[in-house]
């Protein structure tokens, strides 16, 4: 059993040795990526240690003392790199890992299309043969950071004559080159964090398949499970209203706005149940007793949801097979964000749908345009956790047939083959 003390002494004093916020980013991001603490739970020959999932919020504990730059931020490290640590061959390994991890490139997930998003195995997005490489043609939709990223972790068919989920290959697609259109979606909440993303005859080079052709099905399913399981936001560099100071935290700052414009809001997605106690203080309205009722009821339920977590990860890091802990996460998340919104409309009342100065708590995340208010952008943002990395009903699909045992859900389409299902359009 890893010694977390003996790990947090270690990352410790390679810090106080090796962190020098005067580097530039890329310097410092290679030293990090040499030395395996910049994702300590990866192989030691991809950037990590081998360290069990504990010792990762030990590390990352560290780094914020420290005040020293992680990895980046988005769906890079968070997904793409494990989801080819996973399931990826050597040669993979060797273009995309440290990359990834240096930040040098930024990835989107090219999963959902119009048609399929919760049946995301209905996809019709299609990738032929073309000599050794791939053209593909398709449309994928919902696509977060898709206009800036370098490669997209892109789902298409390769054979509609078996059954949707053996027809599947994970590609790796690159997305700056003529047949790439993304174009932004205005969302409810005043942001545009989303695109559709267009494929005609986009190219993909020979090599670029994560897992085997017509294998894809099992590699998105270690994606979403990531997805489920990890925030895609990172912590700023430098704590709020610090100006950092030093080259490395400077352009660790301008690569955080960048990439993590799209997420802006994320804070808000979730509901801000860490307001609600000052709101009501601020509004007077603490001493109603339906107001505490319902602060209470909240705070009950995101401590629980809390003590979960900390459950299984104690779990995993005593090396015991996760649980349904993990599948409870997601769910209880979106319970907590849509509580939220409402013991803040609660305590609001009206004035929750003003903006800008006029809001009573302040600006949210800066939308495109201004003025979003942060209690308005809460209620027309809590609606995303219940839908992003699957939706509820989906959730309870999978509790209800993993978990609980129960019979698997009614499927006309399961095994035939994908070209004789009956398709929208
Ligand atoms: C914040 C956010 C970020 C996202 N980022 C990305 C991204 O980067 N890349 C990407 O590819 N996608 C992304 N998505 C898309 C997301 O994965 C899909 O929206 C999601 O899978 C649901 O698909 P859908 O929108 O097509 O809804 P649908 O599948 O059409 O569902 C509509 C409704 O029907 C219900 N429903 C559907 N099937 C069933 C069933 N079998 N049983 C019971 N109820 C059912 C659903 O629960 C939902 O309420 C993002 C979405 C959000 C909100």
């Amino acid at each position: 059993m890893t010694d977390l003390a003996e790990v947090r002494a270690q990352v410790a004093a390679w810090l106080a040795e090796a962190w020098d916020p005067e580097l530039s980013l890329r310097e410092w991001r290679i030293r990090l990526a040499d030395s395996g603490w910049a994702c300590p739970t990866w192989p030691r020959e991809w950037c990590g240690r081998g360290l069990p999932a504990a010792a990762a919020s030990v590390v990352a504990e560290e780094f914020a003392r420290a005040g020293a730059v992680g990895t980046p931020g988005g769906v890079g490290v968070r997904l793409a790199g494990p989801t080819i640590l996973e399931h990826g061959s050597d040669e993979l390994k060797q273009r995309f890992i440290r990359p990834t991890v240096t930040g040098e490139i930024g990835w989107c997930q090219l999963f959902s299309e119009p048609g399929a998003g919760s049946d995301i195995a209905g996809l019709t997005t299609t990738a032929r043969p073309d000599g050794d490489a791939w053209v593909v043609t398709g449309q994928k939709v919902w696509n977060t950071s898709a206009r800036h990223a370098d490669f997209g972790m892109l789902l298409a068919r390769t054979d509609w004559d078996v059954p949707k989920h053996r027809g599947i290959t994970y590609f790796i697609l690159p997305m700056r080159q003529p047949g790439v259109e993304a174009r932004p979606l205005r969302q409810m909440n005043g942001h545009t964090s989303f695109n559709q993303v267009f494929l005609d005859q986009a190219r993909i080079p020979p090599g670029n398949v994560v897992g085997a052709v017509g294998g894809g099905w099992p590699v998105a399913l270690a994606t979403l499970a990531h997805e489920r399981r990890l925030a895609p936001v990172a912590d700023p560099p430098a704590p709020a209203g610090q100006a950092p100071a030093g080259r490395a935290l400077r352009e660790a700052a301008e690569e955080w706005e960048r990439a993590m414009a799209p997420y802006h809001w994320y804070p808000q997605r979730a509901g801000r149940p860490d307001l609600v106690i000052e709101r009501a203080i601020a509004a007077g309205r603490d001493t109603d007793p339906l107001v505490r009722q319902e602060i209470v009821r909240l705070i009950t339920l995101a401590w629980s949801a809390r003590w979960t977590t900390q459950r299984a990860a104690a779990a995993r890091a005593a090396g015991r097979p996760p649980g349904p802990e993990g599948s409870l996460a997601k769910l209880a998340s979106s319970n907590i964000a849509r509580a939220a919104a409402r013991v803040h409309a609660l305590i609001a009342g009206p004035s929750g749908m003003l903006a800008g100065a006029d809001d009573p708590a302040g600006e949210g995340g800066r939308a495109e345009g201004g003025g979003v208010g942060m209690l308005s952008e809460i209620l027309l943002s809590v609606p995303a956790v219940s839908i992003a990395g699957g939706t509820d009903q989906i959730q309870r699909t999978i509790l209800a047939e993993r978990i609980l045992g129960l019979a698997r859900e009614a499927a006309l389409d399961r095994d035939e083959p994908f070209r004789q299902v009956h398709k929208n359009g």
